[in-house]
């Protein structure tokens, strides 16, 4: 394509850069303080604290975009739990395990320093059972001394220890471009329903707001919840279940089901589970307590999912507990806590009572297939055209950006491109996505616009 002012290439790059669909997962596993969270730094390449100093104060964050030689990728950073929850091999297996499941590919930190101890060997035996492509880190090379330390690792069956220092950058470059070896392009899980199989569906919401009895409910048995002591590491499983006549997968179900409570470190192992749940789902069904305030926790969970680009879904639990004074100030708290989302189908519905569960399917129906929209590019320009005439760019220092030309790059979710004559302000570029979504729905599902300025 071309369009006024830019090379044929800049124009073909930018559709390819902003085209990608899910991003393939990368986890960094590995015993605490052996430095995942410095690697994970060094990876996406920011100095931005992802290591927390405070202790005690748990991230909610695990996920984060990375690229490397002209690759995008996620980044699950398991470096921010507590040690001692659930004593240190349970606590290492719990994390590894969530992690893994949601992984492509994985980066085992091992101190170098250390060596191999039973809590890394005990790694070892999980990464074996998942099958997962393994790069091995051999963490804390700072010199050419440490190299040594790291040709040890050989031992761990685990094939060729990369040395690293993460802490100043030494060995990473080699390290990351065996993790694009081991990394597929595109997620080995298929997303959407043209490659077969059934959809994949994460039902998340804060602890208590009826994940599990919502569960229940469409599986359309009761279930006893076991209350599973601490100590005991949990399978992520995902369930079958049918509905509406069609089968959906509801992935992590047994962390849904499992009731692990934990004193301390329950925050981030349950931010690290939805994280996993999100990242191998294809749509997001998040629950939230209608009788309770909505609540800082509910939008973080809400927030993860769209940063993580799916489809959602939010339904309001317990809507057989509300009165019409609960009613009128939800309403109120949805319109301010949640308009950020306010494009996702919503359901009024009760897990006690089954009220309305007959609608959850039309509105996961319908969020898909907003996050599968394709706009042709000729009706996008035609309807950038008029726009761009009817409210044009404010004019900024004598001059008026133009969009020139735009078209989606890609789906799952909607990513669009635009060509500018100049820079484009924040203010227009959400007045675009709000006239966009009027036009062209892409109900249930976050969009992306990216816009290039010519030189
Ligand atoms: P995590 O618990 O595995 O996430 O480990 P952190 O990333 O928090 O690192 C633990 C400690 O090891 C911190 O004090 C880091 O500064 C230090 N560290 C991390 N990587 C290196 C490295 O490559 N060399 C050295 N010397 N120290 C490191
Ligand atoms: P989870 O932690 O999100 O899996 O939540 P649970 O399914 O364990 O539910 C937490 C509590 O809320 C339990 O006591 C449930 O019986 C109750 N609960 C769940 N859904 C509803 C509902 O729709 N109405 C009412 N009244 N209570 C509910």
């Amino acid at each position: 394509a071309a369009v006024e002012g830019f090379d044929v290439e800049d124009v073909e790059g930018a559709i390819e850069a902003a085209g990608h669909g899910p991003l393939p997962v990368l986890a960094v596993v590995g015993r605490p303080n052996v430095g995942k969270s410095t690697l994970v730094n060094r990876i996406i390449g920011r100095r931005e604290a992802v290591v927390e100093d405070k202790p005690g104060v748990t991230r909610d964050r695990v996920t984060y975009e990375a690229e490397w030689a002209g690759r995008r990728f996620k980044v699950v950073d398991t470096g921010g739990w507590e040690q001692d929850v659930l004593g240190i091999d349970a606590s290492v297996a719990a994390q590894a395990e969530y992690a893994i499941e949601a992984a492509d590919a994985v980066v085992f930190v091992v101190d170098a320093k250390v060596g191999a101890t039973d809590t890394d060997e005990a790694v070892v035996r999980l990464l074996r059972k998942a099958g997962k492509p393994v790069v091995l880190c051999a963490n804390k090379v700072d010199g050419p001394s440490g190299e040594a330390d790291a040709s040890y690792l050989w031992s761990l069956g685990l094939g060729e220890p990369h040395p690293v220092s993460a802490l100043h950058g030494r060995g990473t470059g080699d390290m990351l471009d065996a993790v694009l070896e081991a990394l597929p392009e595109a997620p080995a899980q298929s997303f959407g329903a043209a490659v077969g199989g059934p959809r994949r569906i994460a039902l998340i919401g804060r602890p208590n707001v009826g994940k599990s009895s919502l569960l229940n409910k469409v599986a359309g048995e009761e279930r006893v919840v076991v209350n599973e002591m601490a100590g005991t590491t949990r399978d992520p499983v995902d369930e079958m279940i049918e509905l509406g006549g069609v089968t959906w997968k509801f992935v992590d179900t047994a962390g849904i089901r499992k009731r692990v409570h934990l004193q301390q470190g329950a925050d981030y192992y349950a931010s690290l589970r939805t994280a996993a749940a999100v990242e191998k789902a294809e749509v997001a069904v998040v629950l939230i307590d209608a009788s309770e305030n909505i609540s800082v926790q509910d939008q973080r969970i809400v927030t993860m999912a769209v940063e993580a680009g799916r489809a959602m879904v939010i339904a309001y639990n317990k809507w057989d507990t509300l009165d019409e004074e609960r009613r009128y100030y939800l309403e109120r708290e949805i319109e301010t806590e949640l308009a950020q989302v306010a494009w996702a189908p919503r359901v009024n519905v009760s897990a006690r009572t089954g009220r309305h569960m007959e609608k959850l399917v039309p509105a996961i129906e319908t969020a898909l297939a907003g996050w599968e929209t394709r706009v042709p590019t000729g009706r996008l320009n035609a309807f950038l055209g008029e726009l761009v005439a009817a409210h044009p760019h404010p004019v900024r220092g004598g001059k008026q950006p133009r969009i020139l030309f735009g078209t989606q790059a890609g789906t799952k979710p909607p990513r669009f491109v635009l060509f500018a004559s100049g820079f484009i302000e924040a203010g227009y570029r959400r007045f675009i996505e709000r006239r966009l979504r009027e036009e062209f729905g892409f109900e249930g599902t976050p969009i992306h616009i990216s816009v290039r300025v010519r030189e």
